[in-house]
């Protein structure tokens, strides 16, 4: 158990999502919140990298242990798109909007609409140990928005029928990507 973790996010949806799995990992005693870091830009060309990135920044900045995830989608129609561009699918200042908005007018006509949302979660300490896991989930792209709940992708992201937009945060975390990849963690860690 880590009696205190950073959680290395400034989005308040996915830092509830994590701190809820974290809750039940076993992973950390404490979530450390209200501390601030300066902006990590992710220039890496994997989600892996991407992860590393933020949590070793976060590390330097806080000397604490910290967690850190990055997330993409991955749609087979459009050959494994948007994947580690998944947040500026849209263009660079792209909200969730602009980005569901895009995703459901490239897939428009499209029958293949199979997608996975893939994390990669990465633990990183001050004396520089670093481990990473990850964890995937499978759906489809739906035809129009559902839901109002989660962020992102969520609303149309559907698995067996469902938008994970119209999940509770109970049933999303249940079965999502990031909760699956801090599960896998938290078991590599040993715990
Ligand atoms: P990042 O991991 O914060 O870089 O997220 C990459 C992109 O994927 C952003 O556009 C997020 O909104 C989106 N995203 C990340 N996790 C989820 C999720 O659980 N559901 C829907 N969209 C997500």
């Amino acid at each position: 158990m880590i009696p205190r973790l950073v959680v290395a996010s400034k989005n308040p949806d996915k830092i509830a999502e994590i701190e809820d799995v974290l809750a039940s990992s076993g992973l950390a005693d404490e979530v450390v919140r209200g501390l601030s870091w300066p902006d990590v830009p992710e220039t890496g060309d994997t989600l892996e990298e991407n992860a590393l990135i933020k949590a070793r920044a976060v590390v330097e900045s806080t000397g604490l242990p910290v967690i850190a995830d990055d997330t993409g989608l991955e749609v087979a129609a459009l050959g494994g798109a948007p994947g580690v561009y998944t947040a500026r699918f849209a263009g660079p200042d792209a909200t969730y909007e602009d980005n569901v908005v895009k995703m459901l007018t490239e897939m428009e006509g499209v029958a293949e609409r199979s997608a996975r949302f893939r994390t990669v979660v990465a633990l990183a300490f001050a004396d520089g140990v670093e481990i990473t896991a990850e964890g995937a989930l499978d759906g489809v792209i739906s035809s129009s928005q559902r839901g109002d709940r989660g962020f992102g992708y969520d609303p149309i992201f559907e698995v067996e029928g469902v938008t994970l937009a119209e999940m509770s945060t109970a049933e999303k975390n249940e079965l999502s990507h990031r909760a699956r990849a801090i599960r896998a963690l938290a078991r590599e860690v040993g715990l």
